[in-house]
């Protein structure tokens, strides 16, 4: 959801490959700090004192860029690749060296100057110390790495190493791009409350993950899940698959891929990325745990009323997965419908879908009561998805 709601002109190069090993980093740190220091010519030579009567010349002789070049000069591909990201300090990745997280490193890059104000991008910037050490070595090489790291971590789930404002700000700016985003009030709102998931107890049942295992392969297609693994229990995974199993199955389009996540301290119950469900694996474990962040949710307008259930999980992230292309598109239908709806009075139906057209389509489409208005909307809604289907 995050990626598609902004363009992807104008990349620059690749990032280099592979990890370095992690132990002995800070010494590294330093050590290929004080090697690209010499590498650009500011030798230590520069800050020598001597006494006043004696002479000082400080000569610096750069052999050290001319030796580097001259050896780089002569490698090649992946080899040039290696002894690049090792002037560059060392420093692992949060991607696995595969293309496509070349390309996720990439678009955080862009996102920083597509989607982040000044402001925005001088407070995150400003905490990058307290943060950029848990990310990744390469993460603390600048402030654009930083950014560019901190959404690779961003897009694997990884929230609870990023900085909570970093997170708000791109789950609040998928549609309204302007800084001002009430929605991240909202969820802040929203996650003010006690609930920890660590209160339910896992609940172990192997046969139900199997279960899940026939069901996601045989009837969905999606021969493996990522994040399987970590999943102890398959009775709700089975109830919310269900469900997007039905609606796939009356509206034609499909989830492509089922990834289970460890969310960390952050909410999220499922989300939608591009044509993957990703569920939070904390919640399916703990029978009781995705109710009760429900009802909590139910309980402060951030999703609609009645939708403290199971169902309401599946058909919302099913109904971004049928709707979203067509709300990305430029002079989107869609779009225009819902704002026109809302200007003509049409009630907000959610927190959530306050100030994004993403969830505020999502939820109308899912959500057990409509008033009068939403009732059309949605109506008006079914019929474009009909006509395009
Ligand atoms: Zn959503």
């Amino acid at each position: 959801m995050i990626i598609s709601g902004f363009s992807c002109r104008g990349f620059g190069a690749a990032v280099p490959a592979n990890d370095e090993p992690k132990n002995k980093k800070d010494n590294a740190h330093k050590r290929y700090a004080r090697l690209e220091r010499y590498y650009e010519g500011e030798h230590d030579i520069l800050n020598r004192d001597k006494r006043k009567v004696l002479a000082n010349n400080k000569l610096v002789c750069n052999h050290a860029r001319y030796i580097s070049d001259t050896a780089v000069g002569s490698l090649t591909g992946a080899q040039r690749e290696t002894a690049m990201q090792y002037k560059n300090a060392g420093r692992s990745l949060v991607g696995d060296g595969s293309a496509h997280d070349y390309f996720v490193h990439e678009m955080g890059h862009h996102i920083q100057w597509e989607a982040f104000d000044a402001k925005m991008n001088n407070a995150v910037g400003s905490r990058m110390s307290q943060y950029a050490g848990g990310i990744s070595g390469y993460a603390a090489a600048s402030k654009s790495e930083y950014f560019a790291e901190s959404f690779a971590a961003f897009e694997k789930g990884e929230l609870d190493k990023l900085d909570p404002d970093f997170v708000a700000f791109l789950r609040g700016n998928t549609l309204d791009k302007s800084a001002e985003s009430g929605i991240i009030k909202a969820r802040q709102l929203a996650q003010k409350k006690k609930f920890n998931y660590r209160d339910f107890d896992e609940v172990i049942d192997a046969k139900s993950v199997d279960d899940l295992k026939v069901f996601a392969a045989d009837k969905m297609g999606v021969s493996h899940i990522s994040g399987i693994q970590k999943l102890k229990n398959g009775k709700q995974a089975q109830e919310l698959l269900s469900m997007v199993e039905e609606l796939s199955e009356k509206h034609g389009k499909r989830f492509t891929r089922i990834s289970l996540l460890d969310y960390g301290d952050y909410k999220t119950a499922a989300e939608t990325v591009d044509n993957e469900l990703r569920l939070n694996v904390q919640y399916l474990n703990r029978p009781g745990a995705l109710k009760a962040i429900l009802d909590e949710w139910e309980d402060s307008g951030y999703i609609p009323k009645g939708c403290n259930a199971n169902d309401y999980v599946a058909k919302h992230e099913y109904y971004h997965l049928l709707t979203q292309d067509m709300i990305d598109e430029p002079h989107s239908k869609i779009e225009t419908l819902v704002k026109r709806a809302v200007n003509d009075g049409c009630e907000i139906i959610s927190q959530n879908g306050r100030y994004d057209c993403h969830e505020f389509v999502a939820d109308l489409l899912s959500a057990k009561t409509l008033t009068k208005s939403q009732k059309k909307l949605k109506d008006s809604i079914m019929k474009i998805l009909e006509t395009r289907q």
